[in-house]
């Protein structure tokens, strides 16, 4: 499979302005060094904390905020060597849906103009189509084309997620990044939502990005996860290895803090302590260490690189100094 998405090296700093003459005394490392690729077709979830830089990602991925460093490439294009107006175009490819579906629907507009301002601005359907398109758009999504004319306000939380899904499905994406799209439904409506993307990610050839602080969400939807912490990926491994071999302490964390389907599945407990560090000078060496029931010396000092550490499945990678000790039980939690 094509890789779709290729991320290398992004770093995302946010100045901090201060001082008598407003000058940059510091900045946010939102992301720092982060890099992935998505192949055509597969889902990929990056999960963490709130701060963790996903969203951040995702945003630099859309152009909202351009990047202090890195290349993002899609489709073999360099997408940051693109202006804006070509850049716009771009976005026909590459769409967004929010957390907030309502924030982001124009609550004077129908659905059938909101639907039809998007092929509009795309040029992807001629003006006397755009009804019908709408319609069956609607149909796609699961809701009932009679709708059409209705305003966002006459729906549910759960059924305008699903107009913001059609909309970004009206300009023929290829890759949808989906910012915390179901994490202000209910379960329930969450799992609906989930199902209908994996639905129209088989029906379209889809491509997903999913962003999420929940393991437990993205759990049945994800083919691929990245764990990320203050701004650095800590864990990447398929779905399978992550849920039922995760390596990096803070995955373990993540995963002991949902509960489990299977009782069968014994889980390793990780308890943190405290709140995420601020990402304004985070934390030495592995920034993890401030929270890590298994940091020693070194953890404070040298940051850990991302790598596979031998008897880790192909493609599973983790970025912690004692993986190989935990993991053969050598060094235990300092509980
Ligand atoms: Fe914990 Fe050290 Fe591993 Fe970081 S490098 S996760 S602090 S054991
Ligand atoms: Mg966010």
């Amino acid at each position: 499979q094509k890789e779709l998405l290729k991320v290398k090296n992004l770093k995302q700093y946010f100045p901090i302005k201060g001082g008598f003459f407003g000058r940059t005394v510091n900045h946010v490392k939102a992301v720092d060094d982060v890099s992935f690729e998505i192949k055509e077709g597969e889902t990929l979830s990056l999960v963490g904390e709130s701060g963790c830089g996903k969203s951040t990602t995702g945003r630099a991925i859309l152009r909202l905020d351009d990047p202090t460093e890195g290349t993002i490439e899609f489709n073999g294009e360099d997408l940051l060597a693109l202006n804006k107006k070509e850049m716009r175009n771009r976005r026909k490819d590459i769409q967004v849906i929010f957390q907030d579906p309502y924030a982001s629907l124009n609550p004077r507009q129908s659905v059938y103009q909101i639907l039809a301002e998007a092929m509009e601005i795309q040029n992807v359907v001629p003006k006397q189509k755009r009804r019908e398109r709408a319609i069956e758009l609607l149909e796609t999504v699961g809701l009932n084309g009679d709708q059409v004319d209705r305003y966002p306000h006459e729906f549910s939380g759960g059924q305008r997620q699903r107009i913001g899904i059609a909309r970004a499905l009206a300009v023929e994406p290829k890759l949808i990044i989906c910012d915390e799209a179901v994490s202000a439904l209910d379960v329930s409506v969450q799992a609906q939502v989930l199902n209908l993307l994996k639905k129209l990610q088989r029906e379209f050839n889809l491509t997903f990005l999913f962003i999420a602080h929940d393991l437990g969400v993205v759990r049945h939807i994800s083919d691929r996860i990245i764990v990320m912490y203050l701004g650095k990926v800590v864990e990447i491994a398929d779905k399978k290895t992550l849920f039922e071999n995760p390596q990096h302490p803070y995955t373990k964390a993540l995963l002991s803090a949902i509960p489990t389907p299977d009782p069968e599945v014994k889980k390793e407990r990780i308890v943190l302590e405290g709140d995420v560090p601020s990402p304004i000078n985070p934390p030495s060496g592995c920034r993890f260490h401030t929270r890590c029931p298994f940091a020693t010396e070194v953890c404070a000092e040298k940051v850990p690189e991302l790598k596979n550490h031998g008897f880790m499945e192909e493609g599973h990678r983790a970025a912690c100094h004692h993986v190989d000790e935990i993991a053969s039980g050598e060094l235990g939690p300092k509980y």
